[in-house]
Order: C-alpha cells, then structure tokens, then sequence
C-alpha cells in the first residue's frame, strides 16, 4: 500500500524491534532515514535491503515534496537513527505535509527513550512533560529550566554525558529538593537509573562525567518541600481529633 509509515526503531537492543516494523521495513519500496550508514546497519541486522533516502535536519521544502509525491505511489518508510521518529528527531514537517497532501499516514511505535526512561524512574507518571533537550548555552538553560518549574509534571529532558553535570548543578540550585532521575544506557548492557536530589547526583557524576546517551527526569514540584505532605497530615490529625 502506498503512503507514509513512521516506524520506531531499537535505541540500543536489537531486540526491540517489533515485527510489525520487520514487516512493513520488508515489504516497502524506499526507506528515509536521517543516517544511510545507521539504517543500513539495522536493515543487515535484520537481513533486509532496500533503497535509502536520506532525509534529516537540513532537509527542505523541496526534498519534503519530493518525497510526498513518491508517497502516492509507494510505501515510503520514515526511521531515524534510534527509537521513535519525530521524537527529538526530524520528520514532523513531513508527516505535515503529507497529510496535507491526502497520503495515507501509518505510526508503528515502539521505542522512545523518554518512555522508557520515565518508566524506570519510578517517578511519578501520571502527568510528564517532555521538552527535549536542554539549551547548551548556560543562560538559555536555566531560563527554561525557570521556565518549568512551576509545571505540576514530571519533568523528562534529553541529555548528553557531557553536559550532564553542569544541568544536575543548575537543577541543584532551582530544585534543592525535587527527586531527579538519570537514566543511562536504556536498553543496553550498562543501563542504569540513579534517583536523588540533583546535588547528590552532580557530585556523583562529577567525578567521573557520564559516557553514553541519558534521559534526565525531574519529579513533580508537589514532592520538593514536604509543605504539601505536613498540610495533608495536619488535616489528618485535625479529623481524628473530631467526635464522632
Ligand atoms: N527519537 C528518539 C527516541 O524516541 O527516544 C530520541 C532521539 S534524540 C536525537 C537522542 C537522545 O535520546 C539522546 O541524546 C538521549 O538523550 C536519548 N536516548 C536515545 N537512546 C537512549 C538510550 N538508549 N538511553 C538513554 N537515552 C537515550
């Protein structure tokens, strides 16, 4: 069939790969990734081999129609080089314009990284806010750190090892309190996930700053200052008191 498919692809197992990707990566006409050399490694991985259309950050308008118009006639795949596309990745202009253009749209999910970061933090989930990567210019952090912080959220952001430390020092000094998680490696050999304030886990990490890719969450304002949780016994006490 015709038509757009984004398909979400492995952030670091193999394994993760669902089959209904394996099906449709086998049966489409072209695939268009952001790196040739990333998605041809997991197409020999799964034994495959089709044409690859590069199609990343600096795409334009004109590559965007071009590729809408092979929509109409062939099954057009779009992956990035890990987990779901459009996530911190390109292809949301894409997916736009196709839409736009009356092409059949298809999403296979899969693997995210914040999804699977926010699942292992034990933090709470029931309201998350993703808001990718942190500025890299240290003014421009801590303004939208501010910007967050009266968000009642969990907070999931996209980091790298080096940069790390410097956002667990900024977060120490706006959320003294707040439970922060780093999760690291997700789905790899090293995973790991450390929970703690974010001045414990600066001085953590600061002694030997991080390899490999990380989602960095911060729990939601409600948990910082134990001010909610004293009102909440209060009230509790208050209604033992009451006769019955
Ligand atoms: N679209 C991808 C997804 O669905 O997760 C995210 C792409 S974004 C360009 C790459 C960032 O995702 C990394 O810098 C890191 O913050 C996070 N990430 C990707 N794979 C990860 C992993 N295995 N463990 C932890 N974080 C990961």
């Amino acid at each position: 069939e015709p038509g757009l498919y984004i398909v979400a692809t492995p952030i670091g197992n193999l394994g993760d790969v669902t089959m209904r990707a394996v099906d449709v990566l086998s049966r489409c006409d072209a695939i268009a990734c952001e790196d040739t050399r990333v998605t041809g490694k997991l197409l020999k991985h799964l034994g495959l081999s089709k044409p690859l259309w590069r199609y990343d950050d600096h795409a334009g308008e004109n590559d965007r129609a071009r590729l809408v118009v092979a929509m109409q006639e062939q099954a057009v795949v779009l992956v990035s080089d890990a987990g779901t596309p459009l996530v911190s990745d390109p292809g949301y202009r894409l997916v736009r314009d196709a839409r736009a253009a009356g092409v059949s749209v298809t999403s296979l999910p899969g693997a995210c990284a914040a999804i699977a970061g926010l699942t292992l933090s034990g933090l709470p989930n029931d309201r998350f806010l993703f808001a990718g990567f942190l500025p890299v210019k240290d003014k421009a952090r801590r303004d939208m750190l501010e910007e967050l912080a009266g968000i009642d959220a969990t907070l999931v952001f996209y980091e790298t090892g080096p940069r790390l430390v410097k956002s667990l020092e900024t977060m120490a000094e706006i959320w003294p309190y707040r439970e922060v998680a780093v999760a690291r490696e997700l789905t790899k050999l090293h995973e790991e996930c450390r929970t703690g304030a974010a001045g414990e886990l600066a001085a953590h990490y600061g002694e030997r700053p991080p390899k490999g890719e990380i989602v960095l969450l911060v729990g939601p304002p409600a948990e910082e200052a134990g001010e909610i949780d004293a009102e909440a016994l209060l009230r509790q006490a208050l209604e033992t008191l009451k006769p019955s």
